[in-house]
């Protein structure tokens, strides 16, 4: 069965994922920058019926309407996006154990892109959510 775990830096908070990962890519939004720290947030989507969290519990963040975020409360990962109604939940790659199993596959929201930064790819972009819908990450 196809499974996969990951978990915040500091270790108490931890999930599981038992499905393939339906779609991965880049999401260069404002909020997910704000949110990570980081130029650009690397995203998994799995279906949201396997997903459970094995350790602790994640303190959860409403960053916009139907839109929150889970994070661990002291360390402060970012672990997952969710968009209300939706059947996936979007984990952020680097939070998974094996980060190199999900290589991203699309950009999106690339009209927030910072100038200095570029990647070296030929994947597709896309403005906002791009072919996806808001079942993927922003
Ligand atoms: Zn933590
Ligand atoms: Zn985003």
């Amino acid at each position: 069965m196809t499974a996969y775990e990951g978990g915040c830096l500091c270790g108490k908070v931890r999930f599981r994922v038992a499905a393939a990962a339906i779609e991965t890519g880049y999401c260069h939004c404002r909020m997910c920058q704000r949110n990570s720290g980081a130029p650009v947030v690397a995203w998994a989507t799995f279906p949201a019926a396997t997903f459970s969290w094995t350790a602790g519990s994640p303190a959860t963040y409403v960053s916009s309407p139907k839109v929150s975020r889970q994070f661990c409360a002291d360390c402060g990962s970012y672990l997952v996006f969710r968009h209300e109604g939706s059947t996936e939940v979007s984990v952020n790659t680097t939070a998974l154990d094996d980060p190199g199993s999900f290589p991203p596959r699309m950009h999106i929201f690339v009209e927030s892109r910072i100038p200095w930064f570029r990647t070296d790819d030929k994947l597709p972009q896309y403005v906002g959510y791009g072919p996806l819908g808001p079942g993927g990450n922003a």
